[in-house]
């Protein structure tokens, strides 16, 4: 039994993790990733920002469910390496710098690669897979370097894509030097003036990051944050508690409206006795994959268009550090988020003039910076993303965008689904890519259901094959 998984973010990394720890002998598992330093870590937890916490506190990011404090407990043993980046005693309420839980997943990674059965072998690639095709009755994986892997079944944990680019009238705009195409990678801000003042479009977790790291590397110009609505994430609340007993109604399942109203009247409910909107969202979690799979179509597109802003700010919030930071820097005029269109960019000196229109506005307005930085989230539609990888599964029609074009199509199981909508047996995928069908598939809560579930599924698919091998 061969199994390749393509991608060594968080996904790809502890699917890994769950095979190494239950795989019998006769297991192989190519664990495939180009980029060296991601290896273990993906995108989000290999930052060469400065300031770049985790979005929720260390008592929230166990790698396994059953075992909720075995971040902490990790990090309390190794605290004393990392004095310069937290402080200390670490408390099970802070939030760590990402780089730093990129290293619990390495090391938990570690340990599995090392304690697992004898006849279990793991192999790093360090290549791009570029293609994947069928073989027999599993499949060939080429990579970049003229490598070529054969394996029974395939995990597409490809994870995060950087930002779609805005669909302005001046495309050539995107070939600037000015022009930050991927708000997760240190290169964006090197060689900044600290007085160069700077656009960052969108306005959710990736931008309160990077006005952290500016602040970080003393950066004194001002930062305009330009996003539709021009709403921020809400702050976390280390005290929250989730509401028990929620009772979801029928209407819930029927309508975005439904839904919201119910929420609301939640809420209403959950004041009443202690509790807060953080507790009852927070309730709400684990059954947002059932609610989101009942909506019509129809309401998914009316959630997506008229509540998703709303949802994000509330669902994704930020540490309440970085709070303070955007509202001290808006007070002194340094930050100012405004709610606006960008209607078009064109390059002006080593800068940008950038041409706005404000929410409910008609007449358009400019500003100039010195950098236009895009932090409008990963790109969901696959296919817009110009990796070779995700192009030719599309164009080879083992793989198929999910109807909202949020991702890929995927089974409730997570197998991927061709262009002829059958699913494609041995072909699985987890993470960002199944927001199409489960809506909250990004987060680690979300991840770690879903890397274990795999893991398990792909050691029960390899014996049934064996034990039919055997019988015939
Ligand atoms: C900046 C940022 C911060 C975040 N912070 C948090 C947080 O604090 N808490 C939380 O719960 N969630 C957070 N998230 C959500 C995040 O989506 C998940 O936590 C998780 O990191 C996703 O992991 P992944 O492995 O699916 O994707 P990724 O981290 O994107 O990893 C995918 C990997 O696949 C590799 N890859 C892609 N294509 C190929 C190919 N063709 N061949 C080989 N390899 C390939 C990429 O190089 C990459 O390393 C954050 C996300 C981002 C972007």
């Amino acid at each position: 039994m061969t199994i390749a998984i393509i991608g060594a973010g968080l996904s790809g990394t502890l699917t890994a993790i769950h095979l190494l720890k239950n795989a019998a002998s006769g297991t192989t598992v190519y664990l495939i990733e180009p980029d060296r330093y991601r290896m273990n870590r993906g995108v989000a937890y290999s930052s060469q920002l400065p300031f770049q916490p985790l979005n929720v506190p260390a008592s929230a990011m166990s790698l396994f469910a059953d075992e909720p404090l075995d971040f902490f407990n990790w990090l309390e043993k190794y605290a004393h390496l990392y004095q310069r980046q937290i402080s200390l005693p670490v408390q099970s309420t802070d939030f760590i710098p990402r780089t730093v839980f990129g290293d619990y997943l390495k090391a938990r990674l570690l340990e599995a690669e090392a304690g697992a059965a004898k006849g279990v072998s793991f192999v790093r690639v360090y290549e791009e897979a570029l293609s994947v095709s069928r073989q027999g009755r599993g499949f060939a994986v080429s990579c970049s370097n003229q490598l070529n892997l054969s394996a029974n079944k395939v995990v597409l944990a490809v994870g995060n894509f950087p930002p779609a680019p805005l669909p302005i009238p001046n495309q050539s705009f995107y070939k600037s030097p000015c022009y930050v195409a991927s708000p997760w990678s240190a290169k964006g801000l090197r060689g900044l003036q600290a007085q160069e003042p700077l656009l960052l479009i969108g306005s959710s977790l990736t931008m309160v990051d990077l006005v952290g790291s500016l602040q970080a590397q003393g950066h004194k110009g001002k930062v305009y944050v330009v996003s539709r609505h021009g709403l921020l994430p809400q702050p976390f609340d280390v005290s929250t508690r989730p509401c028990p007993n929620l009772a979801i109604p029928a209407a819930a399942y029927l309508s975005a409206l439904g839904l919201l109203r119910f929420v609301r009247e939640e809420i209403k409910r959950a004041e009443a006795t202690g509790y807060t909107w953080r507790s009852v969202l927070d309730a709400l979690r684990d059954d947002v994959p059932v609610l989101w799979q009942s909506l019509p179509l129809k309401e998914k597109k009316i959630f997506l268009r008229h509540v998703r802003p709303y949802w994000e700010v509330h669902r994704h919030r930020m540490p309440a550090a970085s709070a303070a930071l955007l509202q001290e820097l808006q007070k002194n005029g340094q930050l100012e988020v405004i709610a606006a269109a960008v209607v078009d960019v064109h390059e002006k000196g080593n800068g940008a003039r950038v041409t706005i229109r404000r929410r409910h506005h008609k007449a358009t307005e400019e500003i100039e910076v010195g950098r236009v930085i895009n932090c409008t989230g990963p790109q969901c539609d696959y296919t817009q993303v110009i990796a070779p990888l995700v192009q030719q599964l599309l164009a080879d029609g083992l793989a198929q965008p999910d109807v909202l074009y949020l991702g890929l199509k995927t089974t409730p199981s997570g197998k991927l689904v061709d262009a002829a909508g059958k699913s494609v047996r041995g072909a699985f995928t987890l993470g960002p890519p199944r927001k199409g069908m489960l809506y909250e598939s990004t987060a680690l809560r979300e991840i770690r259901q879903q890397a274990k579930a795999l893991a398990f599924r792909l050691i029960r698919e390899g014996k049934a094959t064996l034990e039919i091998a055997e019988k015939s």
